[in-house]
């Protein structure tokens, strides 16, 4: 609960002693618990339960049925317009609605004690705004008053209640990606691509996801894996499809070969029913039926107020024209992060990368890079026209090559013909690409390095791109940023970015444009950071990826830090996960470092984050006082940014 709630170990639990009043002395006594405001809807109306001859032991244990509160104006008249009158005074006093505790001993009120009340997103916006119009806060009060990661659970679809309470709960995991999904289970993409089309509702269960099974969490309610963290491929695509995920439930025994897996003693067939909360993380047996998202008119209004309020501005991390869309309705300023490669995966283009990456020459790759280029230059038209020309920095390719070959028997001897070699040469190539640990091997601008022609072919799909949009919306000001990942050494850098400049240059000038664009980098290498200063005099932007800089920071996979760091929590040697809130104390250090060294070499550098922290509360609040321009985060998060970049700034001036 703590760690749930932010809440350090190291703070104690209050303890109130009080005298007793006794609420079971006889049928002038009673006892209840009362909200000055529903907590679900946040309807203005005295809300709770009442009980006669009994203790609040009696009405929280539900070993009674307790009566609504209206019913205690018949039985205690005087004790009733008394307590309606305290409500009052206690919610002038606090300016919040208040969850109450009382007893009426022979007649007579005391109040047991009073504090703010846990409330629902929607309960929250209602009573901040109800607050506001009845002149009890200001704007800013109203803004902090809202706890941004609960926004999410209003953009999702929910379980519905009632429904849920009856439901078995099977296991609990990471609840990776928000919102609620019910299905039937299939072991594949392919499957669970195939069940869609049937027009069924599927559950993707997987050992882990990788990037290949793209197509499959598209089709699928929700995805579950055994194995991953917060910040792993599956979390991380799940969050940015607005799509429930549940990962890292090392409880399920997996034989994805007999398509079937067991979890709390119960044995899941491909095609069973079971139904993920991806807040929670819960597992569930069965089909737990859910209902759409309502979003009410108090939503606008509060982020209307936090962007009055908020200095950091809010980019999305967004791949497709759809997710820019989603993005730019939740209030997104920009794209901080377009991840080129998951264009990569749509089955038209895989054969051509493969192609690329099973050539025997740099001719040869230049020309499967030609069949590619036309894609990743619609690609980018489409997400540009998405942004309406806001700012779009596109990162350049970064996952290893061997994430892109086929692993099945079939796809093997089908590319084997495709190219007119042998299965034999293909899977010496295959072969040639593994590595021990790929996440820190021939990976991001690694390989600009070694294959320029890729970063070159992505520099022309990005100007060529941008200079037809700018054709045709002259009102809007188009200046690309590429943005070349995992540098640790200026001289890195240097040379990617003298490929890029070069190329684009020249299709500027053949445009007989004056275009301007921004090449940047991301800082997520500890000796990117300790060097920020050099690197700072070749960049125009850092984006501060985070979710690297954590893993090469603390030593430990992202993909497979999920497997120990329960035990971490259970012996408080960390409070929460790295992954998910920035490690202030060591990664944000390098952070703010390379902040600082950065701007001192470059005044003009601009300073984001587009790890997944950017769309976590406490480190946006980082983020804030550090000194970064914006944060960059998935769409679904983007109004939990606004939010929360509005509650740090109100903090700071307080
Ligand atoms: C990062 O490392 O923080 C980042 C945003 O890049 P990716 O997650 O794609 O490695
Ligand atoms: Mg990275």
């Amino acid at each position: 609960y703590r760690r749930d709630n932010d809440i350090p170990y190291s703070w104690g639990t209050a303890v109130n002693v009080q005298s007793m009043a006794f609420g079971n002395m006889g049928d002038d006594c009673g006892t209840g618990v009362a909200f000055t405001r529903n907590p679900a809807t946040g309807e203005k109306k005295l809300f709770g339960e009442f009980l006669t001859n009994a203790q609040g032991e009696d009405v929280v244990a539900g070993v009674r049925t307790p009566m609504p509160i209206a019913e205690m104006a018949e039985k205690f008249p005087e004790a009733f317009a008394q307590f309606e009158s305290v409500c009052k005074t206690l919610e002038d006093h606090y300016r919040d609605m208040q969850d109450m505790e009382f007893t009426v001993e022979h007649g007579k009120l005391y109040m047991l004690q009073t504090r703010n009340g846990k409330r629902t997103a929607q309960a929250a916006l209602k009573i901040a705004c109800d607050l506001v119009d009845e002149g009890m806060i200001d704007e800013k009060k109203a803004v902090a008053m809202v706890e941004p990661r609960t926004l999410d659970t209003l953009l999702h679809p929910q379980f519905d209640a009632v429904a849920l309470k009856e439901s078995k709960v099977m296991g609990k995991a990471l609840g990776a990606s928000p919102g609620a999904a019910c299905g039937r289970a299939v072991f594949s993409a392919e499957e669970a691509k195939a069940w869609a089309q049937r027009g069924e509702k599927v559950i993707l269960v997987r050992l882990e996801t990788s990037p290949e099974d793209i197509e499959g969490m598209k089709a699928a309610q929700g995805i579950l894996t055994v194995r991953g963290g917060m910040t792993s491929h599956a979390a991380v695509v799940a969050r940015g499809m607005g799509k429930c995920c549940v990962s890292g439930c090392g409880d399920i025994k997996m034989d994805e070969e007999n398509k079937k897996f067991e979890l709390a003693g119960k044995t899941y067939c491909e095609g069973d029913w079971l139904s993920l909360d991806g807040s929670t993380g819960s597992i569930y047996d069965g089909a737990v039926p859910t209902v759409d998202a309502t979003i009410g008119g108090e939503f606008g209004r509060i982020m209307g107020w936090a962007d009055k309020y908020r200095r950091l501005d809010v980019r999305t991390n967004a791949d497709t024209p759809y997710d820019a869309r989603k993005a730019r309705e939740l209030g997104a300023q920009g794209i901080g992060l377009c991840r080129t490669e998951h264009m990569f995966f749509n089955e038209d283009r895989i054969p051509a990368i493969r192609e690329m990456i099973c050539s025997d020459t740099a001719q040869q790759r230049e020309k499967a890079l030609s069949k590619l280029e036309p894609m990743q230059q619609s690609d980018f038209e489409g997400i540009y026209e998405a942004m309406e020309g806001c700012p779009v920095t596109i990162r350049f390719l970064d996952p290893p090559l061997h994430e892109f070959v086929p692993t099945e028997e079939a796809d093997i001897e089908l590319l084997a013909k495709d190219l007119g070699k042998t299965v034999a040469d293909i899977k010496a190539i295959i072969a040639g690409l593994h590595e021990f640990n790929p996440m820190m091997g021939h990976r991001g601008c690694r390989l600009a390095v070694t294959y320029p022609e890729i970063a070159a072919m992505q520099t022309r799909a990005v100007i060529k791109a941008a200079l037809n949009v700018q054709a045709k919306h002259p009102d809007w000001t188009m200046v690309p940023e590429i943005m070349i990942p995992l540098v640790g050494e200026v001289k890195e850098l240097k040379y990617v970015k003298s490929v890029v400049v070069e190329t684009a240059d020249a299709i500027i000038k053949a445009a007989g444009s004056a275009m301007k664009y921004k090449v940047g980098t991301m800082i997520e290498i500890p000796r990117a950071a300790l060097t920020a200063d050099e690197i700072a005099r070749e960049a125009d932007f850092f984006s501060f990826g985070t979710n690297d800089l954590t893993q090469m920071t603390f030593g430990f996979s992202r993909d497979d830090a999920g497997k120990f760091l329960d035990a971490y929590y259970d012996r408080k040697i960390y409070e929460s996960d790295p992954f998910a809130k920035l490690d202030q104390t060591g990664v944000g250090r390098l952070v703010a470092m390379a902040a600082k060294l950065g701007r001192e070499a470059n005044p003009d550098l601009h300073l984001g984050i587009c790890g997944e922290h950017g769309g976590d509360p406490s480190s946006v609040e980082f983020c804030h006082r550090t000194g970064l321009d914006y944060v960059s985060c998935s769409p679904f998060r983007v109004p939990i940014a606004r939010l929360a970049a509005a509650q740090a700034a109100i903090k700071e001036a307080q």
